[in-house]
């Protein structure tokens, strides 16, 4: 039997310690913790990545300490508009959907668009049509409300600039961080998965759609190759068709995925000037949790027992 793997990020950005209280920090550590032990558990059980994925996103998407669902930073206006994408890396089958505002859980709505409707890719209105339809669970738009993010919207809102969730405002950038939840998954059977979920970022423009539901930017995978799911500034991120370049290096550039993940957020990113980083796995049970920001929300476990969870660059 192969080995399984989940491996999860809350959001890349510049996270310093010196701004982090340590019950902060031990928030964030159980957030992602429990988002980890759950998909674990299930991979263990004999479940599939695509479940694994699923459930490790939506554990933390209601977590209001991450940047999706309850906790989703706000637009200009003050709405919360979120995307969230998932596809399966045996079958390249994907669902995802940009634009929702009372979906409690957007990765689950990716979930149900790929297995149930014809479509890859709904947004707005559909998009919530379709989830009535399905009997999702919604919720009004003040679930999502956190006086956290609402704030940060207030501190910026008259910059004309938008900015990455837990941004401090632009003379304060050392403190920039993003707060978008993924996660990348191995199962028993040798199959891998990929899911992504976000409020996007703070003072965006309404309508504006980040690399999170974008399929071969913000999320891919493939059984050949491997799965990726990022986080960072999603117009770089777009441009650069991360996910996809990852997994076009593995497949046909015969690179390692340290080498493909290293040389797209470490050389063709910072090139951009696209700040943020991702998490990538292949068949084999290699994972990277990469980043060129100063740190990045992560955590990875195996089969094996081997468990991690880190933040800052050490
Ligand atoms: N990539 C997300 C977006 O641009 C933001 C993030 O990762 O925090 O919408």
């Amino acid at each position: 039997m192969a080995t399984h793997c989940i491996v999860i990020h809350g959001g890349a950005g510049t996270i310093l310690r010196s701004s982090m209280n340590p019950e902060m920090e031990a928030a964030y550590r159980s957030g992602l913790k429990a988002a980890l032990e759950k998909a674990d558990e299930l991979l263990h059980k004999g479940g599939s990545a695509l479940d694994a994925v699923e459930l490790a996103v939506s554990v933390m998407e209601d977590n209001p300490l991450f940047n999706a669902g309850k906790g989703s930073v706000f637009t200009h206006d003050g709405k919360n508009e979120m995307d969230a994408s998932i596809m399966c890396g045996n079958t390249l089958k994907a669902g995802a959907a940009s634009g929702l505002m009372h979906i409690k859980n957007p990765v689950r709505l990716a979930r149900e668009i790929m297995d149930h409707s014809e479509h890859v890719f709904l947004c707005g209105k559909g998009a919530e049509e379709f989830a009535q339809s399905r009997q999702m669970q919604m919720e009004p738009e003040s679930y999502f409300y956190t006086k956290q993010r609402y704030d940060q919207l207030l501190e910026i809102r008259d910059t004309g600039k938008t900015q990455m969730d837990h941004s401090a405002p632009a003379e304060k950038p050392s403190e920039k961080k993003f707060g978008t939840v993924g996660a990348v998954a191995l199962d028993t059977y040798g199959n891998l998965a990929a899911a992504t979920s976000t409020g996007g970022m703070t003072n965006k423009r309404f309508g504006r759609v980040g690399d999170t539901p974008i399929i071969g930017a913000g999320t891919y995978a493939n059984n050949n190759s491997c799965a990726v799911s990022c986080t960072g500034h999603g117009e770089l991120f777009i441009r650069a068709v991360v996910g996809h370049d990852v997994a076009c290096m593995v497949e046909y550039g015969k690179r390692s995925l340290h080498e493909a993940c290293d040389e797209v957020v470490n050389k063709k990113l910072v090139k951009l000037g696209g700040e943020g980083g991702l998490i990538a796995i292949d068949r084999q049970g290699n994972a990277e949790m990469i980043f060129n920001s100063e740190g990045m929300y992560r955590g990875i476990k195996k089969a094996d027992g081997d468990f991690q969870i880190a933040i800052y660059r050490d």
